[in-house]
């Protein structure tokens, strides 16, 4: 079995880490957080590392979830950093960090001879727990053929979207795009229905079954804002920073985003006023204060 390494045990990475450990691959694990390594000392094959170099002793394939891109650039380039230990074989960054950070590390581990592999993922805590997360990897051919057996263990549809580092962080900019518009958008129609008096329940089962659907009615709202538990996985701090990727892509491409501007900027309040810890469902806060009303149930 290949010798694997991990870097970032966050909401996403804690289960993909486990998934990994859990069919017997030897893996070593490093996050900041000293909380995040406690429950893996319970695995006879997690081996916890201090430094990104550390890791490259001990893998020969290195996967990092991350948050952003200014900490995937710290953890290839920086003290101790990937580029500073053994050359591994195979770097596959499965976080949300843009296709410019992509082609910057790219380059980077490439001249070490190192295979890049951007593989950002979508479907959530709940897909990552389960191993049911869809992957869309770029990279050389080669390389997402070797570790397409790894790749399944996390997720369950995978696809190869092309050879140039940074296509598939193009793409999953693109969806995350959408999936904050059509937060925004539930929100507002949402908190218009229920000001006019309708019951958000009935709201969504109508909405749900008809045009208007889409990853908040089906999804976010049901499980985090009616019952007003706002525990969706999905941090306000990186919804932001992922509508701002995909509008400073758009920017660079000269490609315009008119809804994309008003969106980032509803995330930027949230991220203000809540925090960027807070729950990405949170945003709907923001309307319900304009308009003075609640979606869903009362809060404890
Ligand atoms: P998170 O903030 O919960 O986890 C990030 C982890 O990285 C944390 O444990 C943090 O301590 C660690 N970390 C920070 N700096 C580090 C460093 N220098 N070295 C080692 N570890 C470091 O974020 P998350 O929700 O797990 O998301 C991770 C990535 O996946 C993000 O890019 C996010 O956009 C993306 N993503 C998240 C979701 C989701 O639903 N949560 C879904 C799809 C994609």
């Amino acid at each position: 079995m290949t010798k694997l390494g991990f870097i970032g045990l966050g909401n996403m990475g804690f289960h993909m880490a486990r998934r990994l450990l859990e069919q017997g691959h030897s893996v070593a694990l490093l996050d900041t957080r000293k909380e995040a390594l406690e429950p893996f000392q319970a695995y006879p094959n997690a081996t916890i590392a201090a430094t990104p170099a550390e890791v490259t002793q001990f893998a020969d394939t290195i996967l990092v979830s991350l948050p952003n891109p200014q900490v995937a650039k710290i953890v290839a380039f920086g003290e101790n950093g990937l580029t500073s230990g053994r050359a591994f074989k195979t770097y596959i960054d499965l976080s949300t960090t843009g296709p410019e950070a992509s082609q910057q590390i790219a380059t980077a581990l490439g001249e070490r001879g190192v295979a890049c592999l951007d593989a950002p993922v979508s479907g959530g805590v709940p897909g990552a727990e389960q191993g049911t997360l869809s992957i869309m990897v770029a990279g050389p051919k080669e390389a997402y053929d070797e570790n397409h057996d790894i790749l399944g263990i996390i997720g369950n549809k995978i696809f190869y979207v092309g050879a140039k580092a940074g296509q598939a962080q193009t793409l999953k900019i693109a969806n995350n795009y959408l999936s904050a518009v059509a937060l925004i958008a539930t929100s507002e129609a949402m908190v218009l229905g229920v000001k006019a008096g309708l019951d958000p329940q009935i709201m969504l089962d109508v909405l749900n079954v008809s045009s208007g659907r889409n990853s908040a009615s089906l999804d976010k709202f049901p499980a985090a804002v009616l019952n007003r538990k706002f525990d969706y996985g999905f941090k306000s701090g990186l919804m932001y920073k992922d509508v701002a990727l995909c509008m400073q892509e758009a920017d660079r491409l000269g490609a315009t985003m008119w809804i994309g501007s008003n969106v980032k900027e509803f995330f930027k309040l949230t991220k203000e006023h809540l925090g960027a810890d807070s729950d990405t469902t949170e945003v709907v806060r923001l309307f319900e204060d304009w308009a003075k009303v609640q979606v869903g149930a009362s809060e404890e």
